[in-house]
């Protein structure tokens, strides 16, 4: 049966960074099938559902570019890479999937994921056995035996957790070749990683030029587009040079860099929203003061950067790195927004572009979604607010009156459920200091 959706009365904030306008939008089936005037005349009153979303925004669903919904909330890389069984995580990351859509993500970008569940998740969703945003999917990030971020937890050789080590040229090849094969959406490298003893502040390059290259015109032979994490200049200045197709981070360009981004208009997604929380509130949570200020750093060097480039039409895409303690599913996701306003200095209706339209590119959907436009699936959000004066609302589920991702409702009636982790899941220290003779007297 057909069915028809009649959103009246609310302000539309369309995704393309025009002015928002009050109007009507109507929903047939799973796309957008008019707005304004058309809208309401095409809507006979009989078989349509009328929303009256007087006093309300309706927007594209948010679109997260930067999600790791594999990972469930580790608090080190020692409970990432050793404390998450294959088949285990599977099923929490649906039940996490879930979450993400709850609190009006109706796509998002897992560049990587543990054991490569991703591929199966994405799969699961669209098949409807799972109920969760649309997906796009990397599998294992390629690493070379130098590592990433987890610096000696990566072994020289073969898997661990979402990485995939690759050691050579030939095994590069086969490892695009395989995880092309079994249906990523991405191939995502680790370009930048942390070596002891290292000169240069920040993350190193670990990949050379050629090497780039090889996995850029590969993956691209065979149709699939690259993504790295990137933290460094030469880092960025490789990829672009490379072909690769969206930058994840990218700090620390110098003027090189961002004249070539400015030239290929590579989208970026910083994804600050981790450092931000991090800075802001890493106190309740225990981080230490100097890994607060590292963070705070990493986002006050770049955000004039970022301005630069976003006003030389470069893409930026908000992404939030959610998946880790810092940053657990279904909390943050208006986080980036907020980011780009306040350290980037962009107005709220630029930042719900690179949140909408600009992150669409992330799952390969631009011009399908992101934007409320004739012909558009029907991925809606109505707000209770108005995110151009304050851009929070975004992030308080209670005011997400309507969610509707490919033109059904969410019903969103089984409430999500206090959970008790699995044994052996959570990293368990036993204690947070040590015990010498001293510390016991005092
Ligand atoms: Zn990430």
């Amino acid at each position: 049966m057909e069915e028809k959706t009649l959103i009246q009365n609310g302000v539309i904030i369309d995704g393309t960074g025009t002015k928002p306008k009050k109007e009507s939008i109507l929903i047939d089936n799973c796309s957008i099938k008019a707005t304004g005037k058309d809208a309401d005349k095409l809507a006979d009153s009989n078989d349509v559902i009328k929303i009256d979303a007087a006093g309300k925004t309706i927007m594209p669903g948010l679109i997260d570019a930067h999600i790791h919904v594999t990972f469930d909330e580790p608090s080190s890389n020692d409970e990432l890479f050793f404390h998450r069984r294959e088949a285990l995580s599977a099923i929490i990351a649906a039940y996490n999937a879930k979450k993400v859509l709850y609190a009006g993500v109706t796509g998002f970008c897992d560049p990587d994921s543990l054991h490569s569940i991703g591929v199966d998740l994405r799969d699961a969703i669209k098949s409807g056995y799972v109920e969760g945003p649309r997906m796009s999917v990397g599998g294992n990030a390629l690493l070379t035996s130098v590592g990433g971020t987890a610096g000696r937890l990566i072994p020289d050789e073969g898997l661990r957790g979402y990485a995939k080590i690759v050691q050579n040229k030939d095994e590069i090849v086969t490892e695009v070749r395989r995880q092309i094969k079994n249906g990523v959406d991405w191939i995502k490298i680790h370009v930048t990683g942390l070596i002891p003893n290292q000169k240069e502040e920040g993350e190193i390059s670990v990949w050379s030029f050629e090497e780039l290259k090889l996995v850029c015109d590969l993956a691209h032979d065979l149709g699939t587009p690259v993504v790295g994490h990137v933290r460094n200049a030469k880092g960025v200045k490789d990829c672009i040079k490379a072909g690769m197709d969206m930058i994840l981070h990218a700090t620390f360009m110098d003027e090189e860099a961002i004249d070539l981004v400015c030239e290929t208009k590579t989208p970026i997604v910083p994804t600050f929203t981790f450092q931000a929380n991090l800075a802001d509130f890493g106190e309740s949570i225990g981080a230490s003061e100097d890994y607060r200020q590292i963070f705070k750093k990493e986002i006050d060097d770049n955000a004039e950067i970022f301005k630069k480039i976003h006003d030389a039409g470069v893409p930026l895409l908000c992404g939030t790195e959610s998946g880790f303690s810092i940053t657990p599913y279904g909390e943050w996701h208006y986080r980036e927004l907020e980011v780009f306003i306040k350290d980037i200095g962009m107005t709220n209706l630029e930042a719900i572009t690179c949140a909408t339209k600009n992150a669409a590119k992330s799952i390969k959907m631009e011009n399908k979604v992101g934007t409320i436009e004739k012909g558009m699936l029907a991925d809606i959000l109505v707000v209770d607010g108005d995110p151009l004066k304050d851009i929070t609302v975004l992030g308080d589920k209670t005011k997400l009156s309507h969610i509707f991702l490919n033109g059904k409702e969410i019903k969103r009636e089984e409430e999500i459920k206090d959970i008790t982790p699995p044994q052996g899941w959570r990293l368990s220290p036993y204690s947070d200091g040590i015990l010498t003779q001293e510390v016991a007297k005092k």
